[in-house]
Formats: structure tokens, C-alpha cells, sequence
């Protein structure tokens, strides 16, 4: 027991200390200014935040997302905050075609390209799952396979430029909780993708930075509509959120775990007790407010 203690305890030690050690920061706004950066899904939340950041960064944007009428807000008020320029294509990345479109745009605007945030999602039930493969094979479509087509049409661009590609992900990609299936296995798809994708990169001396993120609850209209009436944890700001995003790109982080504490606890859980961990992440929920 004694030895155990000796042992066990400055090792768990050890792996905590690890595990939270972010390396030294040297962000400065000043990385993004004039840099072309796309960013998918701009209309609302998180993605919408990260445009007012890099339009005050003085970068070039080019967003996209399904609303018109939104994207014209958004770039108008990029405008204003003092982008380099902005403009937006609109569309629906559940058309396998419009990836290409939205990368052609970027080639015929700018000639080239330096970051790609991959952050949209479609619509997904909170709830148990209804055995709707239809839906989990669009949902797949749009959360996953139009991240791999766009990165496929951006790659020349961003070889060229020794661009970043940044992936939206989430808990959900790293850890399962309930009522989320289909959207757990687009994320989780990502990392297998995206992880793999960094690999060959590195082998091939192929100076594209990838940088997955992995967030928490974050307080976005939609996702606070969706699950507030079913769990117990207080979201984080989406405008920090969106600002650690794009220090973790423009530093070529590998990932980012944001809020910090609580995703790299879990990610730490995980590792060394997976049971204890579900059966916490079960009692954060409120499963008698789930509608069947
Ligand atoms: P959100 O507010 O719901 O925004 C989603 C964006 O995707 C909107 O701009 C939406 O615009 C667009 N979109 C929806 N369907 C689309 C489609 N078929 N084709 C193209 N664009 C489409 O999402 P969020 O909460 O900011 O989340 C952003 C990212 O963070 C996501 O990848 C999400 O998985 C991740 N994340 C969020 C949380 C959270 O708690 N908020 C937690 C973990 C991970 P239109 O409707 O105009 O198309």
C-alpha cells in the first residue's frame, strides 16, 4: 500500500500536470491581419463570433451558412469592425457540390488561401435515438463528409500558403453522453479523419496545420434552446470561445479543449476511469425532461 501510495500518487500527479500544461502563448492579433480565412457556418453562434473577431483582425473573410439574410448582417457589421474585406456565398452543405463552391470562391476572390474553420452543423434531435438512419446518413453529410470535401478543394491553396485548417468539434467527438447519436458519430468522425489527415501531413513534410477543438457547452442560441431544459452545467461565452479558436489556429495548436478545465478533466476521466466518467455524465442530466 505503501509502495502503491509512493507510486500511484506522484505519477497521478504527473499525468494532471500533462495533462492542463498548455505551452508558452505568443498570439498577437497582428498574425491575422490581411490573412484570407473562410469560415463556414458565420450566420450564428460561435461562428458568427469568430467573423467579428478576425473582421477586427483586419482579415479577409468569405462566410458561408444557408441564410441570406443573416450572412448580409454579418458581413455588413465585419465591415464595420474592420475587415480587410468580407463578403459571403450562400448555401447548403448538404448539397455535395456547394463545398467546391464556397473554396472556388475564395480561389476567384483572393487567388489563394490561408486558414479554413470548418465549424457549421446541421439540425439533430436532443433525444433518444428515433432509428432514423436517413437522418444520421445527412447528418453525415453535412457535419463531416462537406469537411472533407472542403479541405480537399482547399488543400492546393492552403499547401501554397502553409495554411491552418481548423475542425469544430466537441465533447460528443471525444466522449459519448445520451440523446446525442447521430451528432456523436459526425464528430467523432472528424477526429478519425482529421487526426489521420495530420499524420500523412507530418510524414509528407506537408506544412498545413490541422487543430481540432474540442468544446463543452458553449452559450449559443441554438444550443442552449436545444439542451438547457435537459442538463445540469452552465454554458461558457461564445466570444471567448471563438478567440481561443482562432489563437489555437493561428498558433497551429493540435487541439484545443475549451473551457480548459472542464473538457480536459473529462478527457482525463476518460483515460483512467471511463465508467466513473459515464455514469457522471449520466447525473448531468435532467432525463425526465426528455421528450420520446
Ligand atoms: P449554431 O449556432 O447552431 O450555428 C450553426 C451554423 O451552421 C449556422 O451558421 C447555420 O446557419 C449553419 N448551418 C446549419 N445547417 C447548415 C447546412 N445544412 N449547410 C450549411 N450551413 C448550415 O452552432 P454553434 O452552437 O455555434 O456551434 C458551432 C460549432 O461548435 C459546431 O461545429 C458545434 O458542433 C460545435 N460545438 C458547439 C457546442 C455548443 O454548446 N454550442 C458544443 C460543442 C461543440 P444557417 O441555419 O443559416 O445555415
Amino acid at each position: 500500500m505503501g509502495l502503491l501510495l509512493k507510486v500511484f500518487i506522484p505519477l497521478l500527479g504527473l499525468a494532471l500536470a500533462l495533462y492542463f500544461y498548455s505551452a508558452p502563448e505568443n498570439f498577437s492579433e497582428e498574425m491575422l491581419r490581411g490573412k484570407r480565412v473562410i469560415v463556414t457556418g458565420a450566420s450564428s453562434g460561435i461562428g458568427e463570433q469568430m467573423a467579428y473577431h478576425l473582421a477586427r483582425m483586419e482579415a479577409h473573410l468569405l462566410l458561408t451558412a444557408r441564410t441570406e439574410a443573416k450572412l448580409q448582417k454579418v458581413v455588413e457589421r465585419c465591415l464595420e469592425l474592420g475587415a480587410a474585406s468580407a463578403r459571403y456565398v450562400s448555401g447548403s452543405m448538404e448539397d455535395p457540390t456547394f463545398p467546391e463552391v464556397v473554396v472556388r470562391e475564395a480561389e476567384n476572390t483572393w487567388g489563394g488561401l490561408d486558414m479554413l474553420i470548418l465549424n457549421h452543423i446541421g439540425y439533430s434531435y436532443f433525444s433518444y435515438f428515433n432509428g432514423d438512419v436517413g437522418h444520421v446518413r445527412k447528418l453525415l453529410e453535412i457535419n463531416f463528409l462537406s469537411y472533407v470535401a472542403m479541405t480537399t478543394s482547399a488543400l492546393p491553396m492552403l499547401k501554397e500558403s502553409e495554411g491552418s485548417i481548423v475542425v469544430l468539434s466537441s465533447m460528443a467527438g471525444k466522449t459519448s453522453g445520451p440523446f446525442t447519436a447521430p451528432y456523436s458519430a459526425t464528430k467523432f468522425a472528424l477526429d478519425g479523419f482529421f487526426s489521420s489527415l495530420r499524420h500523412e501531413f507530418n510524414i509528407d513534410k506537408v506544412n498545413v496545420s490541422i487543430t481540432l477543438c474540442i468544446l463543452g457547452y458553449i452559450d449559443t442560441e441554438n444550443a442552449v434552446r436545444a439542451v438547457s431544459h435537459a442538463i445540469r452545467v452552465t454554458p461558457a461565452p461564445k466570444e471567448e470561445c471563438a478567440l481561443e479558436i482562432i489563437k489555437s489556429g493561428v498558433l497551429r495548436r493540435r487541439e484545443l479543449h475549451y473551457p480548459p478545465w472542464a473538457v480536459g478533466s473529462m478527457l482525463l476521466l476518460r483515460d483512467i476511469a471511463p465508467d466513473f466518467l459515464d455514469s457522471l455524465i449520466r447525473s448531468n442530466y435532467k432525463v425526465e425532461n426528455i421528450r420520446r
